[in-house]
């Protein structure tokens, strides 16, 4: 039996392929079900099973293809079937729920297309998924204005204005590009510019119109 490779402890990996770019692994869920999902009656009967092909995070710089073999059963009570429950996996996206978090990171920093290659997806999944998971930061985040407010500039594959609280140390915002016009809106446009008490800037020149001759 092959290591568990996944290091998911909810599967067992029973085959692992690969060639020059893939890693393809053969796995299947652990813990069987024990009850109808729909009537939680005990008398169920194996139905069939069926193969899915469920993407996982990169590994050793290969795409990882899982296959992910499910039973399928029929409840004798209800006469009802269901496929045996995937932990881990978001079984819409087809794909680990730990990929699906990993892309929606990565893609704050990285280029759609970048990540679509490295995991085997197109770039239409990447923006899918990152728009989720902007969505889903802006419900959970608070973004408070800071008292001292930090303006610099970083190069995420391209230059970046970067916005954060001094005190805290924390980051407040990344703005798409460091050119003034950019900068200049998401400043009019903030609510609560008055309770910024501090700016430091890391001067590049755009930024310097205020600047006293
Ligand atoms: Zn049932």
């Amino acid at each position: 039996m092959p290591a568990n490779i996944l290091n998911l402890s909810t599967y067992e990996v029973t085959h692992i392929d690969e060639n020059e770019h893939d890693y393809h692994v053969t796995a299947a869920v652990k813990a069987l079900p024990i009850a109808c999902v729909h009537c939680h009656s005990t008398n169920i009967r194996g139905f069939g099973r069926r193969e899915q092909l469920i993407r996982d995070l990169p590994m050793h710089g290969k795409r990882v293809g899982v296959y992910v073999d499910t039973r399928r059963y029929q409840c004798q009570s209800c006469n009802k079937t269901f496929y045996a429950p995937l932990p881990d996996i978001d079984e819409k996206r087809k794909m680990t729920k730990r990929l699906v978090e990993w892309i929606g990171k990565q893609a704050i920093t990285r280029t759609f297309t970048s990540i679509a290659d490295e995991v085997g997806i197109v770039e239409g999944t990447v923006r899918s998924i990152f728009r989720d998971y902007i969505n889903a930061l802006e419900k959970t985040v608070r973004f408070e204005i800071p008292q001292w407010m930090g303006i610099d500039e970083i190069h995420l594959i391209k230059p970046r204005c970067v916005i954060s609280n001094i005190q805290n140390n924390t980051i407040v915002e990344i703005l798409k590009d460091r050119n003034k016009p950019t900068v200049t809106r998401y400043l009019s446009q903030l609510k609560g510019l008055d309770q910024v008490h501090y700016v430091a800037m890391d001067m590049w020149k755009p930024w310097e119109h205020s600047k006293p001759k």
